[in-house]
């Protein structure tokens, strides 16, 4: 039977770190502040705030509210950012995606000072990731390192293939295997042969956006998998993109959704807020 990865556990221990380091910084006169932006009321987003803003409440972190009307121009969202960039007393600021039509993400993500950048999406935390330089990593696959970590999978020379090349999971993945000195392959939608490319991996990603996509076909006997997406099915039940109950004979570990990847993304956010104390010296 594989082991369950609990992202649950893992990703509230994560918390609980902050917290003492949040405490200790208090100690000494440190206050950490979080601007969370969210443009529109579109409710899945409202509900990731929501848990956002609740995890900053539980490791006493303070989140200062931006909630703005659909309509928002981009000047004026620029125009906050420009603000919340100035203020000495925020140390984070994260705006909610994705963003009405009206407004360019990439501007906006541009826009936030990169000793900001508690996402890790800015173009500069993106190349310093890339060339292994400090900076703000982004959070979904910074947690899924911790998963891994946590649960004892060593990731050195190992074959770790990633399905999926998005900016927010999928490239910086394969960079943060990379860096942990992984053997590292990309697939993508134009990948051919994805089977044999897939059954090749030790660590198996699967960031793809196709419920239960990835079968026990693509994986190899032993394979650790972890899973990244999220759905909600016919009976309206979270999925991810791996067939759980398919792979998980073939599997020695395996990430469950829900309860895997996702909590540990907000648990990131909170160490990335942590880790602005050192990086807004710099
Ligand atoms: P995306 O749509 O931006 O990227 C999907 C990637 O999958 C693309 O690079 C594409 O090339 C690849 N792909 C699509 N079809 C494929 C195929 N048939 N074969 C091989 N590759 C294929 O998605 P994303 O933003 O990277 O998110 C991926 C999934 O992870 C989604 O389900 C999303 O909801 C979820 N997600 C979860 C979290 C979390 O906190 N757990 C965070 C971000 C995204």
């Amino acid at each position: 039977m594989a082991l369950r990865i609990d992202g649950k556990a893992i990703s509230m221990q994560i918390k609980d770190e902050c917290k003492e380091k949040v405490a200790s910084y208090k100690e000494k006169g440190i206050e950490i502040k979080l601007a969370v932006i969210q443009v529109g009321n579109d409710p899945a987003s409202s509900v990731y705030v929501g848990n956002k803003k609740k995890a900053c409440a539980y490791v006493g972190i303070e989140s200062l509210s931006y909630e703005l009307p659909e309509e928002t121009t981009q000047d004026e969202l620029l125009g906050l950012i420009k603000t919340l960039n100035e203020r000495e007393d925020v140390n984070g600021i994260l705006v909610q995606l994705p963003l009405p039509e009206q407004i360019d993400e990439d501007l906006v993500i541009k826009a936030i000072d990169p000793r900001k950048d508690v996402d890790g999406f800015h173009p500069q935390s993106v190349g310093a990731l890339s060339i292994g330089q400090p900076g703000y990593v982004s959070c979904t696959p910074a947690g899924i390192i911790e998963l891994l970590e946590r649960s004892g999978v060593e990731i050195e020379g190992k074959e770790c293939v990633v399905i999926g090349r998005s900016n927010i999971v999928g490239k910086p993945m394969a960079l943060l295997l990379l860096r942990k000195n992984g053997t590292v392959t990309i697939c993508h939608s134009r990948t051919k042969n994805l089977k044999e490319v897939t059954k090749r991996a030790d660590i198996l990603v699967a960031a793809i956006g196709k419920p239960k996509f990835i079968t026990k076909e693509y994986v190899k006997e032993g394979a650790v998998v972890i899973d990244v997406g999220i759905h909600r099915n016919e009976n309206n039940k979270l999925c991810g993109d791996v067939d759980y109950d398919d792979v998980e004979p073939v599997a020695s570990a395996i990430t469950p959704v829900p309860g895997g990847v996702g909590p540990m993304t907000i648990a990131m956010l909170m160490h990335n807020c942590v880790e602005s104390v050192a990086l807004l010296k710099k």
